[in-house]
Formats: C-alpha cells, structure tokens, sequence
C-alpha cells in the first residue's frame, strides 16, 4: 500500500465564512504539506449545529476553491460520522476510561477551580453518580499524568491533565459530541500524520493525546501556527466580527496571510498561480512567526 509519509488537513467548523484568520490557518496547513509532497484533506467539523450558520460549509468550500486549493479525496462532514464517535465512547466505557456525569454547569462553577481552559471537574461523579441522578454528559477518565509534546513552532507543551484541565466532556448533556472525541477519531481515520493548525488549540492538544492514548491510536505531529488578533487582542472569528475574505480579492488575500506566515512575496500584484508557485518553493517553517500577529487594520 502507498501510504504518504505526510497527511495534514484543514477542519473548519462552519460557524462562518472564512476570514483572515482561517484562510491563515488554511495557507499554513496546505503549503506544509504540499511543499513536502504531502496529501492535504479537507473536514467540515459540523457537530455543533445550533452554532452553525447556514450555507457555511459551501461557502467555504468555494472560496478555498477559488483561491486556487486543491484537496485530496472527499470531504469529510463529521454531522455523517456519529456511528463511529458511538463506538469510540462504547470503547471506552468498557475500558472503564469513561463516566456518566449529572453534574450541571451551576453546580461545577459553584465548587471548581479555574484551570487551563475553564473550570476544571472537580470530580463530583467519577466514582458514581449521586443516589437518584440521571446521567447527564460523558467524561473522561483522566490517568493521574502529565502530557507533554513538542510542538513544531511553539516548542515544548505541557499539562498535568487531571489538575490543569479535570475530567473533560466527551458527549454534552445536549446530546451533542465534544469536539476534543470527534477530532480525534476523525484525525485518526483519515490517517493524519501532521496536524497543523491555529495556536488556540495548544491547549487542547494534550486532552488529544490522552485520549489517542487510552484509544490506542497513534500521535501525529503537531504544528500550531501564529493567531490572528484583532485591535483589541481578540482571536479573529464570528464572534468578534472578523470580516469574512472575497474570493474576488484572492490575490491580494493570499499574499497578505503569506506575509503574515513570514513569506513575503517577492513582488507586488503577483497573480495566483504565480503566488502559489513561489510560496510552495520558498515554504520554511522555520520562517513562521510562533507568537500573535495583530492586524490593525484589514481588507
Ligand atoms: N474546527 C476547528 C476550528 O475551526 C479546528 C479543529 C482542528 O483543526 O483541530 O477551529
């Protein structure tokens, strides 16, 4: 079998249309695994339905079209995969790695700490639920260990899980799966070998990791490129109305996130194939600013 050394992907949630940011993200994960004659995939993470905006995942297929990506095999819809993100929870139920959980938001923000990315669970159910309570979520079990990997761009990374994060949800009270499960079963499937993407989900990596770990799938590298903030040191996104980009204006768009990854293009108004083809030469990680860019002002 010809399995590629390098496979990496991009898993937009269509919450919105692409803007600078996620075209960013979509140039960064493309140009690494292209210039090193990798396959890319593509996934629409479309679990968390009421987030989602109508007509976004088309939309965004077609704008990464028009700026010129080219994707290997099918798109992935994770909304068409429930079957295996069961089986996985099925797994780890038997395993003994996954627990009911009745506890309510109120309830965790009445006791909890505040950890690396929220309240950390302070454990009220993981030995049982409480006399006559119905199960609300699915938590992990997390073994007493610290996870740490070195990231490609932002170096060493580490958690003590249990402590700086707690038993985390792996299927919501509404019945929805936590995107820390899905993304795993679906990077493990489809065989990702290098995950790169937005420097928000550092710290999610190490509940990643865990969970390969128990399920038994292998690790792949990770490499998280620089956000995109805005004047006021927010992430780009929907929420804080981050102007979704123009295919008409793909040129321009895609030698400014080229810029923004420390590729300078090498003149003005270049077209782009033009673009394309020196940015797939020149392609150095080594050249990726790790921390936050801040965009003043933009397109
Ligand atoms: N769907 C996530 C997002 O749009 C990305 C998930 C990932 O790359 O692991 O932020």
């Amino acid at each position: 079998m010809n399995v590629p050394l390098y496979r990496g992907r991009f898993a937009p949630s269509p919450t919105g249309l692409l803007h600078a940011g996620s075209l960013t993200t979509a140039v960064g994960s493309y140009l690494d695994a292209r210039s090193q004659g990798g396959e890319w995939l593509l996934r629409i993470e479309d679990l968390d339905t009421p987030r989602q905006m109508p007509g976004a995942a088309a939309a965004i297929l077609s704008t990464l079209e028009a700026f010129g990506f080219e994707w290997d095999g099918e798109v992935a819809y994770q909304s068409r995969r429930h079957a295996r993100y069961d089986a996985a929870l099925a797994q780890l139920i038997t395993q003994a790695d996954a627990y009911p959980c009745a506890c309510t938001r109120q309830q965790i923000a009445a006791t909890a700490l505040r950890g690396a990315d929220g309240y950390v669970y302070p454990g009220a159910c993981r030995q049982g639920l409480p006399h006559g309570a119905a199960a609300r979520a699915w938590r992990l079990r997390l073994p007493d260990e610290r996870i740490a990997f070195v990231d490609a761009l932002q170096g060493l990374y580490a958690q003590e899980l249990l402590q700086d994060i707690g038993d985390f949800v792996l299927k919501r009270a509404d019945g929805f799966w936590a995107y820390q499960l899905a993304v795993v079963i679906d990077d493990a499937d489809q065989g990702i070998s290098d995950v790169v993407r937005g420097a928000d989900l550092l710290v999610s990596t190490p509940r990643q990791i865990a969970l390969m770990q128990l399920l038994g799938l292998r690790v792949p590298r990770y490499c998280h490129l620089p956000l995109l903030l805005n004047a006021s040191a927010e992430k780009l996104s929907k929420q804080t109305l981050a102007p979704a980009i123009r295919a008409e204006h793909a040129a321009a768009e895609l030698a400014l996130a080229l810029a923004r990854l420390g590729h300078q293009p090498p003149e003005p108004d270049m077209d782009l194939p033009a673009l394309w083809q020196w940015a797939l030469a020149n392609w150095s990680r080594a050249r990726v600013p790790a921390g936050p860019i801040v965009i003043a002002c933009m397109t």
